[in-house]
């Protein structure tokens, strides 16, 4: 899975001619491997175990790369980074974050809510991006701690 995932990153890489380079597959590889956001430190952290003494710029700029073109996406709220679960470049980002466990789930939205919408047109105002994140508890720790039942 994670394998198929790279090539098509290399394959986008490839099309738009940016340059694959090591920190930025070994980052990319980094997130997609972790099954929870991660830092940039974390990922500076595993990151020195393939290239010697990385420096930080190093980590951030190759996780730039990949939030600029949609393989990773940045959660504001936790100041971490997930790999995108459609992966494609698409508009828009949601996401539900469990506070008990920390397990973060991309919900696939890609349209704005039109209220949002509506208002902001009424200010006219030119909407770029947005992300929205909902904190709460994963059905799953729900279950565990029967605050479901
Ligand atoms: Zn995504
Ligand atoms: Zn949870």
């Amino acid at each position: 899975m994670i394998n198929r995932t790279v090539e098509l990153f290399k394959d986008y890489c490839l099309k738009h001619s940016f340059r694959i380079t090591t920190p930025r597959l070994s980052v990319y590889k980094i997130v997609l491997e972790a099954n929870k956001p991660v830092t940039a430190y974390d990922v500076l952290d595993i990151l020195g175990k393939e290239i010697k003494n990385p420096k930080p710029p190093t980590a951030y700029r190759a996780l730039d790369f990949l939030t600029q073109h949609g393989f990773v996406h940045r959660i504001e709220s936790l100041n971490a980074y997930v790999s995108c679960n459609v992966n494609h470049k698409h508009t828009g980002s949601q996401f539900m974050i469990c506070d008990h466990c920390g397990q973060v789930e991309e919900i696939h939205l890609c349209t704005f809510p039109d209220s949002l919408e509506e208002r902001i047109s009424s200010k006219n105002f030119n909407l770029y991006y947005w992300n929205i994140e909902v904190h709460g508890c994963c059905c799953e720790c729900a279950c565990d701690n029967d605050i479901l039942k």
